[in-house]
């Protein structure tokens, strides 16, 4: 146990630091005196710190994790440096006792993240303090990773792509006769044994016409011969996620999807093509749909192209047509257009994309083609 801790790859986290003193520093443009931040994946970006039920409370060139019991020496392993305050009531409490004799006026909140309620009871805690609610203060920091960000969304990438390879070695035996939840199972499975803590998300494996459904969730239909199979699937290793899909055929191709699967696959060509630094993110979903219209597809492209990936699966920038952002080196995005054929089926394919000083580069090595993922 201790070995483990002593070995997390959080501990020490200099990097993380010094983006919370960047914070800080913004505090004052933003006429604030401290921002708590309540977010777990924010909390854990900027301290280093794992555990879960814990604040941070960010001041101009001081900072304070609020915790309890629980995780008291996990957060001294975890955050060295920084001052752990161990709770033994209310966090509200915690957080009143950590402002008070401060000179702290105004206190920022995350509005994307606490509650109503959460506010409430923090307003009758702190009476005569100001809480302004703050949108994103962290998450855009969090949009640009670091080197050591980059090589754990790679593991995660590396996990997923190990499972699924495993899986396609079976052949048509691992897929034909079982149902999607059992494929989906297995996935998982297979997953938490290549290193993965859990899977980033649900993972979605959807059989034929099923696949024509963008957010479908896994039930209990046999995978047929001859089948289009959408799989959606992805790893969280060290705190960060990847996020994949393929289409993988039980046997032969059908001949609706044969097109569409070609049509996918130069419209992912072109959309990473078209990403790099300074790039408009709707530029590259352009790019994208430019291939789908022009195959007489462009009604049945259902979604923007993709999202930023790290400590969450799904985080900044969003990657659509709507988006105002521009993409920056070392962001990591998912470039997945799709084209789904109502009672036919669906084809998306997904991969993870770092922009770097120079371009970008791709992150996930399996096969795209349909040959590639055709099953004997
Ligand atoms: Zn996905
Ligand atoms: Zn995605």
């Amino acid at each position: 146990m201790v070995r483990r801790l002593a070995e997390s790859p959080d501990s020490p986290h200099p990097p993380r630091r010094a983006a919370a003193l960047r914070t800080a520093r913004n505090l004052a443009g933003a006429k604030l005196s401290c921002l708590l931040v309540s977010k777990p994946e924010d909390v854990s970006y900027l301290t280093g710190f794992s555990g879960e039920d814990s604040f941070l409370l960010l001041g101009d060139g001081w900072g304070r994790l609020l915790t309890d019991g629980r995780y008291a020496e996990q957060a001294g392993r975890e955050c060295a440096g920084l001052e752990v305050h161990v709770r033994t009531g209310g966090m509200a409490d915690a957080v009143a006792a950590a402002i008070r004799g401060r000179n702290a006026r105004s206190i920022g909140v995350q509005a994307e993240h606490l509650t109503l309620q959460w506010r409430q009871v923090l307003e009758r805690k702190l009476a005569g303090k100001k809480l302004r609610p703050v949108t994103d203060a962290v998450s855009v920091l969090r949009q640009t990773k670091d080197a050591e960000e980059v090589r754990r969304i790679e593991r995660a990438v590396r996990v997923a792509q190990k499972a699924l390879r495993q899986m396609l070695a079976l052949g048509r035996g691992g897929f034909v006769g079982r149902t999607e939840r059992e494929v989906a199972a297995e996935l998982d499975y297979r997953m938490r044994l290549a290193g993965a803590s859990e899977p980033a998300f649900e993972t979605i494996v959807a059989a034929g016409a099923h696949a024509s459904l963008p957010h479908y969730r896994p039930a209990g239909a046999r995978i047929r011969p001859d089948q289009g199979v959408l799989i959606d699937w992805g790893a969280k290793v060290d705190g960060y996620c990847s996020d994949l899909t393929r289409v993988v055929y039980t046997g032969t191709i059908p001949p609706k999807l044969r097109d569409v699967h070609e049509v996918v696959l130069r419209a992912q060509a072109a959309a990473i093509a078209a990403a790099g630094p300074g790039v408009l993110c709707r530029t590259v979903d352009r790019a994208a749909r430019d291939v789908i219209e022009r195959a007489g597809h462009g009604e049945r492209f259902l979604h923007g192209l993709g999202h930023g990936v790290g400590r969450e699966i799904h985080e900044g920038p969003v990657v659509s047509y709507r988006s105002k952002a521009r993409l920056k080196a070392g962001m990591v995005i998912t470039v997945e257009p799709g084209v789904y054929l109502p009672g036919i089926g669906g084809v998306r394919i997904e991969d993870d994309i770092l922009i770097t000083p120079d371009g970008r580069r791709r992150l996930s090595s399996l096969g795209r083609t349909g040959k590639a993922t055709l099953l004997r």
